[in-house]
């Protein structure tokens, strides 16, 4: 099985062969512009010294500042964000904000600290990163295991060394800079995107069943937004396993559930089924919104969906997704299908940037605008050159960003 940067690796080759790049603007474009690794040393509250690694891997610059988010996550190597760091940099040039791609992340077990150790864990990560990072170099956001609160305690860390810079970072709290709508943001534009593809095989959001793994910020988010807009949602899982209902989960009461309870454990409303077992669920929509890989070689075959939305970044290993190209499933692309968050860290920098604050509604009308502009760029072009869903995005990230290289000049 490859892993996440031995995948990536293989995609960008798909569509560079599609475009016939040359080896030399393939290593151009392949190439991470930086990459920092630090040792993140802190006491824990029983006054041990603890010591983690942290990465922050800057890909690409051509577009302009570069954003990714901050994982913490046990799991987190340099070769995986060197993997999501370039994923960032296609993302957000498919999407057309005017970025480029970076990404970090330290290898912790969040669960594992106290709230105090995860904000001296935070701060001694920016004393080590913050010369590298700023609004107009590179902006970190949440990803697995951070969140609002994670950016709030960055941004302030980050002030002491730089002074007031609310657009050093995206995904803050409303209260401290943060847009209305970026916390959804990730699910919404998940929700968007498979309305809009069930809409291109003349189905409805209304009959399709859909089963997500992964019950998170994005998992929720996208759950409530499907729900609303009357899908059936069967399945739902986290770490601690799945909930299935074959008419339909509660999902109001699965969101309530699991916020006062951390997970969706001893959930009695529905039956109990493996991470394993949602996968192979038959619904007409998986949304796999958790880990990277978890779709491979070993499971590809299993799957009944009809589409797959890549909520979550990297989940399908290139093993699986030519087994689902074989098998007809549709795969809706992570760098477009997950890139809502980023969209609306975009929006949040913007009105940082400019001292203004934008309301819901136009978050979400300016979100769904710049998500469905580029879908249906995305979907035009797979037809044009008769390749799929996931080789357009890349041949549209990689020609923008290719073109910017070359007209800013080496
Ligand atoms: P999160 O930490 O809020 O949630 C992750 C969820 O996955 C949790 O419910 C956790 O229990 C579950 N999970 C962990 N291991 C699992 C396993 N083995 N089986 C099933 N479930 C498991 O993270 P998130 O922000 O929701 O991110 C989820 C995915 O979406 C990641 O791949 C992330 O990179 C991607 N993503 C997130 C954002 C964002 O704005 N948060 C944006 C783009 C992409």
């Amino acid at each position: 099985m490859k892993n996440a940067f031995e995948a990536a690796g293989q995609y960008f080759e798909e569509a560079a062969i599609v475009m016939d790049l040359s080896p030399n603007m393939k290593k151009l474009l392949l190439t991470p512009e930086r990459e920092v690794k630090v040792q993140v040393a802190m006491k824990l509250d029983n006054g041990d010294i603890a010591t983690f690694v942290g990465y922050r891997i800057q890909h690409n610059s051509a577009r302009g500042p570069m954003k990714g988010g901050l994982r913490y996550h046990h799991e987190v190597d340099s070769d995986e964000v060197l993997a999501l760091a370039s994923l960032m940099t296609w993302k957000t040039a498919v999407v057309d904000l005017p970025y480029g791609g970076a990404k970090g992340g330290i290898s912790v077990r969040p669960k594992d600290l106290s709230a105090d150790e995860l904000e001296r864990l935070t701060r001694k990560f920016v004393d080590e990163l913050h010369d590298v990072i700023g609004p107009d170099k590179d902006i970190p956001a949440p990803d697995m295991g951070t969140n609002a609160q994670v950016m709030a305690w960055f941004m302030n860390q980050y002030e002491k060394f730089h002074g007031f810079n609310p657009a050093c970072v995206t995904g803050k709290p409303t209260e401290l800079y943060g847009a209305e709508g970026r916390e959804e943001a990730t699910g919404r534009g998940v929700g968007i995107l498979t309305q809009a593809l069930l809409k291109k095989f003349n189905r409805t959001m209304e009959t399709a069943t859909i089963a997500i793994q992964g019950f998170g910020n994005v998992g929720t988010f996208t759950a409530d937004y499907v729900s609303r807009a009357g899908g059936k949602v069967v399945a739902v899982s986290d770490v601690s396993g799945a909930v299935h209902c074959a008419d339909g989960l509660d999902v109001p009461s699965l969101l309530t559930y699991a916020k006062q309870n951390g997970s969706l454990k001893g959930f009695s409303g529905a039956a109990a089924i493996s991470n394993e077992e949602l996968l192979a669920l038959d619904v007409d929509v998986l949304i796999p919104a958790a880990l990277g890989g978890v779709l491979t070689d070993q499971n590809a075959n299993d799957v009944r969906a009809r589409f797959i939305v890549e909520a979550a970044n990297g989940p399908t290993t290139p093993e699986a997704d030519a087994i689902f190209r074989r098998r007809e499933i549709i795969v809706l692309p992570d760098i477009l299908a997950n890139a809502g968050g980023v969209t609306v860290s975009y929006f949040e920098w913007v009105q940082n940037q400019q001292y203004f604050r934008w309301d819901l509604e136009r978050v979400r009308e300016e979100l769904e605008k710049t998500m469905t502009r580029s879908f249906n760029k995305v979907w035009t072009l797979a037809e044009e050159k008769h390749i799929p869903l996931r080789t357009a995005a890349y041949l549209l990230g990689i020609g923008r960003v290719g073109r910017a290289t070359v007209l800013g000049g080496i």
